[in-house]
């Protein structure tokens, strides 16, 4: 699968056009592509998996798909990823890809699930970072033991 294939791939996972441009300026929207191969996409593909971004605190946007039932989008706050490095979000919507192909693993067995996806398109040092800013940028949501599970289960 070539860049421009890539390319493509990516962009039919994506629900919102602003937000593409967004995710670019970001520099968080090639690498994302190139993190993940053929069979990824076609993983995405067959469980319905998209993107969403969104901007907090609240956004809209124009649907140009018919999304079957069951679909899961991945929604992502920009406003928040803004806050992150290209490499930290990237890291962190890998894990929430893992979340998606993964739905009944749940707790904190799903967590390191969702963490291994990130860790095998090489984002674990990307991941570690991610939580260690999260932790500090949003405590009530991530000052939690699970957190520290997963932060030591990557160092
Ligand atoms: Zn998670």
């Amino acid at each position: 699968m070539n860049d421009l294939e890539k390319a493509e791939a990516i962009h039919k996972r994506m629900l919102n056009q602003f937000g593409i441009s967004e995710l670019i300026k970001l520099n968080v929207y090639k690498d994302l592509a190139l993190a993940l191969n053929a069979r990824d996409y076609a993983d995405l593909e067959e469980n319905n998996i998209y993107i969403n971004p969104l901007f907090s605190p609240a956004s809209q946007s124009d649907l140009e798909i018919n999304l079957p039932k069951g679909a899961k989008i991945i929604t992502l706050d920009i406003n928040s990823l803004k806050h992150l490095s290209s490499i930290e979000s990237i890291a962190i919507i890998l894990h929430e890809i893992g979340h998606a192909l993964n739905p009944f693993e749940k707790g904190e067995n799903g967590e390191f699930i969702a963490d291994d996806y990130a860790i095998d398109r090489n984002y674990k040092a990307a991941l570690l970072k991610s939580l260690v800013s999260c932790k500090k940028l949003w405590p009530s949501e991530f000052d939690k033991n699970i957190t520290e599970k997963r932060i030591n289960r990557l160092t």
